[in-house]
């Protein structure tokens, strides 16, 4: 059988685009590497541009269902003790990519997608003019049109010898779930030299704590993550605080290291690339979710108007990069100077205290960071 579309991985992007073309009734092939449910690196503040997109899937109702906390507003420290906060411009959710991504993936299955975990696709050959052939340890699948949807780095951006892999990138990130306090409602970004950690509740009461700092800060801690999450409580008091009181309740840290905000390109040869594939947005700004549930609502459309013989295969990779550029291309900029100015104290403390004393400056930040 040939797939109309085959999507390799199954999160937010992957998932959203197979239920998109699911709906549209093409025959959609969803393969994910991981075995769900399985807990992944992220902050897992599902912001309101995310909750928009949740609710066009038609999956809102279920994820609030699953423990969602609710989220309306956000506080910003920095190690000199400025302190920003703000309304978000709506209501954002909390909840663990544990619980998140399986509901998405399942979702996906019941309209209509077939879906495998545990299924790691090793290898993609083909164009859109002759069709592609998609091979796992098992099976090889043939599809009209390919959509990569599986991430921020992987084996396959290596087998493609994509350009970014040639820049070494220094930031690394350590999560883990906590219990013992209570910020009902309210994401928080503390600062510290070299990086910062997100706070913010996920289901059942627990909060998800998220740190990303450079690798530097990384090293100067002897390269032990327990070791430059205890320097960086002693770096901003309101961090310390919170940490007073909290216990881990997962068994260790998640980590990841080689993060890029970097383009990464919407196409490469003639495989469409979607979600964290294509770019991510910088952490801080809370929106890389978003970016991902919207490029595939970018690209469904228009790989749908292919396999219907609608879209040339020229036309579909310059309407999907043009649609790309549009709606995340300064976006993208912009968060990665948000991200190099708050790693860094003294920029850090005056942009803080700058949108501190001209709140509308920092609510513009927060919309222009978004859709
Ligand atoms: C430190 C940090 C904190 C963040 N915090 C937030 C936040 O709070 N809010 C927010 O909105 N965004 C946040 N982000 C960004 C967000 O996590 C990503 O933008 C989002 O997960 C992108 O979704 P995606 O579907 O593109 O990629 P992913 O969610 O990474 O999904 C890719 C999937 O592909 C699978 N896969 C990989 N290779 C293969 C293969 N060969 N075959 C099959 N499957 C494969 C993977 O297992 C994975 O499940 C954060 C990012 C970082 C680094």
């Amino acid at each position: 059988m040939t797939y109309d579309a085959v999507i390799i991985g199954g999160g937010l992007a992957g998932c959203a685009a197979a239920t998109h073309l699911a709906r549209r009734g093409l025959a959609v092939l969803l393969l994910e590497k991981q075995r769900y449910p399985v807990h992944k690196l992220c902050g897992e503040f599902l912001s309101v541009e995310v909750a928009a997109s949740l609710e066009r899937l038609g999956v809102l109702a279920a994820i609030q269902a699953a423990g969602a906390h609710p989220i309306d507003a956000v506080t910003v420290t920095t190690a000199g003790g400025a302190v920003f906060e703000s309304a978000l411009p709506g209501t954002a959710l909390g909840l663990s990519r544990y619980r998140l991504d399986p509901l998405l993936f399942d979702h996906a299955r019941r309209l209509g997608a077939e879906a495998h975990d545990g299924t790691a696709v090793r290898a993609v050959t083909g164009s859109l003019d002759d069709g592609f052939a998609v091979e796992t340890a098992e099976e090889t699948f043939a599809a009209r049109v390919v959509l990569g949807a599986y991430g921020k780095r992987g084996l396959l951006d290596r087998k493609l010898d994509r350009p970014f892999l040639k820049k070494k990138e220094p930031y690394v990130a350590f999560k883990a779930h906590y219990e013992g306090v209570s910020i009902p409602g309210r994401i928080e970004l503390h600062a510290f030299p070299g990086g910062y950690c997100g706070l913010s509740h996920v289901e059942d009461g627990r909060i998800n704590a998220c740190w990303i700092a450079h690798g530097r800060t990384l090293r100067a801690a002897g390269g032990d993550a327990d070791v430059m999450i205890a320097q960086s409580l002693t770096q901003n008091a309101a961090l310390a605080r919170r940490f007073a009181a909290m216990r881990r309740t997962t068994d260790g840290f998640l980590a990841l290291s080689q993060i890029s905000f970097d383009l990464k390109g919407r196409f490469d040869g003639d495989l469409c690339m979607i979600g964290d594939t294509a770019g991510m947005i910088a952490p801080m700004c809370g929106d890389g979710m978003a970016m991902a549930l919207r490029s595939a609502e970018m690209a469904a459309p228009l790989a749908a108007a292919f396999c219907a013989g609608h879209l040339a295969p020229e036309a579909f990779r310059h309407d999907y990069t043009a649609a790309w550029n549009r709606e995340f291309r300064l976006r993208l900029r912009l968060g990665r100077w948000m991200h190099a100015g708050y790693v860094r104290p003294a920029v850090a403390h005056a942009g803080v205290r700058a949108v501190g004393a001209v709140p509308p400056l920092g609510r513009w930040l927060i919309r222009a960071t978004r859709g």
